[in-house]
Parts: C-alpha cells; sequence; structure tokens
C-alpha cells in the first residue's frame, strides 16, 4: 500500500519510507491511499482470535509491501506482550485500560510498533538512524523504552528541565545503551523548536540520517487501532451499541480508533474528550478550526493548542462537517469538573482515574445523557501514579507504585544539559 501525503495526494511514500521520513516532504501528514474493511466474519468471531492475530489481520494490508508475514509477526509479539482489560466502573460505563506496559501508558504501543520497524528496516543498513524527539513527559518514556537496544537506531530525547514528573524523568534517563536524554534548560516549545531547527540543518542531515518518533509518524500512529479491537473482542458480548470516549490532545489516539471503524468494528459513535484546549470540540460546532497557544492544565499530556492529526480525521471524512458529526462528539471539560469527578468516582467506586482517564469519563457521561442505553467505555491512557501529585492532592492517597516504576525510581539519572541550539548540534556533528 502506498501512503499519500495530505498537502498533495501526488506526492507518495511506501511505509517504509514514510516512516523513516516521518513527514512528507511538502510538510504533510502520511495518509494510507486506502482503507479496505476486514471481513464480516472477523468481526463475528472475533472472540476465538488472539490479541496477536487480531493485530497481524488489522495492520497487515497497510505494511504488507514493505515488512513480510513473518517479520509482522514477530514485531507485533514483540509489541504487544501485556494486557489491556476492559474494567466495568457503573452500569453500561467501563474502561479500557491502557496503562499495562512498560511505561504505563498507551503511547508503549505505537512507539514499540515504530521501534521495531524501523529496527526491521535498518537490517543491513550501513548508517545508524538518529531519532530526535521532544517530550513534555509521557511521548520520551515510551519512546525510550521501545526503541532501547533496537540495533541501527540511535535515540536523543530532549525534556524541558524541571518540567517533567519525576517519574518521567527517570523513564527517560536511567536506560543507557542506544538512549540519551538531554535536559534544556527552558520549556517544551524550546525544546520542540531545537528539534524542528536540526531537522532543517544540513550541515547535520547531509551526514547523518534523523528521524522523528512523534504521533505523526504512520508507524506510531496506525498500531494504536489494534486496542480498540481488543476493546470490541471484550465488549461485543453486552450485546449494546458501542460508544468510544478518548481523551485527546494531538487526536492521533482517537483518529487510529476511528481507522478501525473504517475497518468495519462495529461501533455506534467516537467522543474526543478534551481539557480546555477546546480547538476541536468549537469545530465540531461551528466548522471553524482556529489554533490558538495551549494553556496549561491538570491532564499535561493533552495540553495541545494546535492538535497535529485532526487534519487526518477531517480527511477521514472527507472534511463534510455534517458528516463527521454524526461520527463523532467533542466536549471540552475545566480542570475543576476533573478533579470533583476523579473525587467522586473514587467514593462512589473505589476507582483511582488519573486525570485524563477523568477527562474521557466526563465525556461519554455528556453523550450518554442523551444515548442512555448504550455501552460506553473511555480509554485510561495512562496508570495514575504518572501524574502522582495531582492524584495525591485530589484524592488524598498514594496509589501503589507499580513494580515497573519502582524498578527505574532506584536508578541513576543520566542526562547532558544543554541551553541553547548550537550545544544540541554540536553534539550531533560529534556523535
Ligand atoms: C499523549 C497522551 C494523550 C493524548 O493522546 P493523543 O493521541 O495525542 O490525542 C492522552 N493521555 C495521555 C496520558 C497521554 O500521554
Amino acid at each position: 500500500m502506498k501512503f499519500h501525503s495530505l498537502n498533495n495526494r501526488s506526492n507518495q511514500a511506501s511505509f517504509k519510507e514514510a516512516v523513516i521520513a516521518g513527514i512528507a516532504p511538502d510538510k504533510g501528514l502520511y495518509f494510507p491511499e486506502s482503507i479496505t474493511p476486514l471481513s464480516q466474519d472477523f468481526f463475528e468471531n472475533i472472540e476465538e482470535l488472539s490479541n496477536h492475530e487480531i493485530a497481524f489481520r488489522a495492520i497487515h494490508q497497510f505494511v504488507s509491501d514493505d515488512i513480510p508475514d513473518n517479520a509482522l509477526k514477530e514485531i507485533i509479539s514483540n509489541t504487544l506482550d501485556f494486557d489491556f482489560p476492559v474494567v466495568d466502573i457503573e452500569e453500561n460505563v467501563a474502561t479500557l485500560e491502557l496503562f499495562h506496559g512498560p511505561t504505563m501508558a498507551f503511547k508503549d504501543v505505537g512507539a514499540r510498533f515504530m521501534a521495531n520497524c524501523l529496527g526491521y528496516f535498518s537490517q543491513g543498513e550501513k548508517q545508524d538512524v538518529t531519532v530526535l524527539v521532544a517530550t513534555s513527559g509521557d511521548t520520551g518514556g515510551a519512546v525510550a523504552n521501545g526503541f532501547l537496544g533496537v540495533d541501527g537506531v540511535q535515540v536523543l530525547i530532549l525534556y524541558p528541565s524541571g518540567k517533567v514528573s519525576e517519574i518521567q524523568e527517570k523513564q527517560l534517563t536511567t536506560l543507557g545503551q542506544n538512549i540519551e536524554a538531554m535536559e534544556v534548560d527552558g520549556v517544551f516549545d524550546d525544546c520542540q523548536r531545537m528539534v524542528k531547527t536540526a531537522f532543517l540543518d544540513t550541515e547535520i542531515t547531509d551526514h547523518k540520517k534523523l528521524t522523528s518518533a512523534n504521533s505523526i509518524n504512520v508507524a506510531r500512529w496506525l498500531p494504536q487501532l489494534f486496542y480498540f479491537l481488543f476493546a470490541y473482542k471484550q465488549a461485543k458480548s453486552k450485546g449494546k451499541e458501542i460508544v468510544f470516549s478518548v481523551p485527546s490532545g494531538n487526536f492521533g489516539n482517537i483518529c487510529a480508533g476511528m481507522v478501525a471503524q473504517k475497518l468495519g468494528m462495529p461501533v455506534k459513535h467516537f467522543v474526543a474528550s478534551t481539557n480546555a484546549n477546546d480547538v476541536v470540540p468549537k469545530f465540531m460546532e461551528n466548522g471553524v478550526y482556529k489554533p490558538m497557544a495551549s494553556i496549561a492544565t491538570i491532564s499535561n499530556a493533552m495540553d495541545v493548542g494546535d492538535p497535529s492529526n485532526f487534519i487526518r480525521i477531517r480527511h477521514l471524512y472527507k472534511d463534510d462537517l455534517g458528516t463527521l458529526q454524526k461520527h463523532l462528539s467533542s466536549y471540552s471539560f475545566t480542570d475543576k469538573s476533573t478533579k470533583v469527578t476523579m473525587k467522586a468516582i473514587h467514593s462512589k467506586t473505589g476507582y483511582v482515574m488519573d486525570p485524563h482517564g477523568a477527562v474521557g469519563y466526563l465525556g461519554l457521561k455528556e453523550f450518554q445523557k442523551s444515548h442512555p442505553d448504550t455501552y460506553g467505555i473511555f480509554l485510561e491512557t495512562a496508570h495514575p501514579v504518572k501524574f502522582l501529585d495531582v492524584v495525591e492532592e485530589t484524592l488524598g492517597l498514594t496509589p501503589q507504585i507499580p513494580p515497573q516504576i519502582k524498578k527505574v525510581m532506584n536508578k541513576d539519572k543520566k542526562s547532558i544539559s544543554i541551553a541553547t541550539y548550537e550545544e544540541l548540534k554540536q553534539f550531533l556533528l560529534k556523535h
């Protein structure tokens, strides 16, 4: 299958080319040329399939030109070695827990899949690829972990000094091997700017193969459709129409879910739940897309003022607002109602939500006000310990620290401190 740029359909690339380039030369996002629905039989008998088999069949059409079946099976089994349980919270409300992976955020799936694809494509290449990525927290940890030990790939992660949580910093800075972390004296936007400058700097790119690992990369974006199918498999027996609510920032995750629907997954509706960063909820109301500077909130992995993947959702519905509204609703929630919800659900059911999951819960409940007879699933995108400060302050308790987090907390941080782009450049030229 070919992928084409959303800026110009005639700019095409194979899956391999799209993964290595990240973004098209005309700066457009890559999108699959076609999406062929899976057989009806697949959905009717999905309970009988293993998660690995479901993932293999779902992604096959997109990657099979470049990855032979055996290699794809191996990539999938390296990516998916943990659980994706759907847990009932209330009558007709359940959560899909996406935090059972190595860094306890849903980004583990995309990061691992991409790392394994890039590792596969690097086999036999003389030159290493360098993955350069800026992070405000969760992305860096998932990327570091996913790429650890992948031959032929070097990783350099830039993060804002003092602006990520202690757990997130440990996840970035303690792994060693092919992973290096740079601590930037500045904010996330400074890290992002340095990374973008490096990609355009021919003195660097002339002798180094650079690639990014953010959610616009097709190898990070598409595999996120897997766990919507795993959730469907678990929820199907409820015999109700299914609604997914996805806490959204860059809108890559929800867009992957909507691709699963295009593959034929029987789902009634999607809800994109956001914090105060409400560019998409406003667009869904009036059809005007107006990016803004991001607003800081307690669900900070969704503090995005110009969601990069939303263009893919528009494309999926041929940019027809009326049709899109039939499949997608979007609501914005304040930090205050997020905290009230975390507290209420905890005291009513004992379930501890992280602030992102709580936003997802709120969006689902909003939709169910007018669609009470649906079975709603909101995505828990991170384990509550990853946002420990907010959870402790809101609920007055400290969730038990899981073993994969404990393990990194005892390791020593190793990072390179920089303040200017020139320092990044010198590092890239020397290493
Ligand atoms: C990245 C992230 C999100 C947002 O996902 P998008 O695909 O960017 O919409 C939501 N919650 C958590 C915990 C995240 O890390």
